[in-house]
């Protein structure tokens, strides 16, 4: 697809492959855009850094006073027991989207991420390890598990606006304590007692991922926790076993967003001309999402040409 879209743009876009952008500067006649050996101008700018150019976006908000805030984190954990357990949901369609709103707290708890038949794999981000989950197409690797992320969503109140942080000191928390990921089984964690080697040995269910057995509520805040045990009584209704002693749950797993820019209905910034698209604007999510917000600024910015 990518090439494609080379091949139809090449003889009416001048493309610059690794050439990171430095700087912007907004000038009384429009904006200045360094690199490291040359330097463009023009009358409007659109920036789109992705998640990548995240910290980047962050300076160049600093440098041209356009406020920001990061204050959503969604932080859980990776649940896995045998696949028969949800079967009956993962053979009709392959991904089941399940939010649930806590009795206690009014927070939103979704699942994330499922993985029928899959394994759970650690992601290593800047050193601090974190829980993810896949699955293989091909059918002799499949395992007798199924995985899927409990993931509880929060959004932070003024004065508090760095949820990056406070997920990632959560997450070393947990590397702290385990060495890495931490594993315990559903019954252990409502016993109120740590998991230990010889009881995830004993588990009917096999984990899939060789993490540190222990114990998630001394790492997880206890409102997050509740939330998770409060979700798996409830999954338990519609796929019973869910609630298991020997239901495995690995922690932490954690999706950061993007800080937000404060961008006009049109991904305009204060600056007229300078537009932040993507997910480094913090709007969008995903591809489609990110796609349709540059066709978004590119139709405006033809319509006003
Ligand atoms: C492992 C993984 C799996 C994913 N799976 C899915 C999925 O299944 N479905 C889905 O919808 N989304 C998925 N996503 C998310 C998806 O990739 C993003 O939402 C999407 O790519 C965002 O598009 P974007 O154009 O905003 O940013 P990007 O695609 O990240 O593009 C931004 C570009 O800007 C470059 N850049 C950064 N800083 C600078 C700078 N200073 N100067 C010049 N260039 C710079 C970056 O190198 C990058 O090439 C996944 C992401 C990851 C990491």
């Amino acid at each position: 697809m990518l090439q494609n879209l080379f091949a139809l743009l090449r003889d009416k876009v001048d493309f610059y492959f690794r050439t990171p952008v430095t700087r912007v500067e907004k000038r009384t006649d429009g904006f200045a855009v360094d690199t490291e050996s040359e330097c463009f101008t023009c009358d409007q700018c659109v920036i789109s850094v992705g998640r990548s150019g995240s910290k980047w976006m962050e300076s160049v908000c600093r440098d041209l006073d356009i406020a920001t805030k990061s204050n959503r984190v969604d932080i859980g954990v990776r649940v896995e027991l045998p696949a028969e357990i949800f079967s009956h949901l993962t053979d009709e369609l392959y991904e089941s989207k399940i939010v649930y709103r806590t009795e206690k707290y009014g927070d939103l708890v979704r699942t994330f991420c499922m993985n029928p038949h899959g394994a759970v794999v650690t992601e290593n981000t800047n050193g601090i390890v974190t829980v993810n989950g896949h699955s293989y197409e091909d059918a002799r690797l499949h395992t007798p598990n199924t995985n899927f992320a409990l993931l509880v969503s929060k959004r932070f109140t003024e004065p508090f606006n760095d949820s990056t942080a406070y997920a990632e000191n959560i997450a070393k928390l947990s590397n702290m304590l385990g060495g890495g990921v931490m594993l315990q089984k559903f019954g252990d964690l409502i016993a109120g007692r740590r998991s230990t080697e010889k009881r995830i040995a004993e588990s009917f269910t096999v984990p899939t991922l060789a993490a540190t057995p222990g114990d998630l509520s001394l790492v997880m805040p206890k409102r997050i926790l509740d939330g998770i045990i409060e979700m798996i009584y409830a999954l338990d209704m519609i796929a019973p076993g869910t609630a298991n002693d020997d239901t495995l749950l690995y922690g932490v797993e954690v999706k950061f967003y993007n800080m937000q820019v404060d961008l006009s209905e049109d991904l305009e910034t204060k600056h007229k001309g300078l537009f932040v698209i993507g997910d480094g604007s913090g709007v969008t999510h995903s591809l489609s999402h990110a796609s349709a917000s540059g066709v978004f600024v590119a139709r405006k910015i033809a319509k006003e040409a």
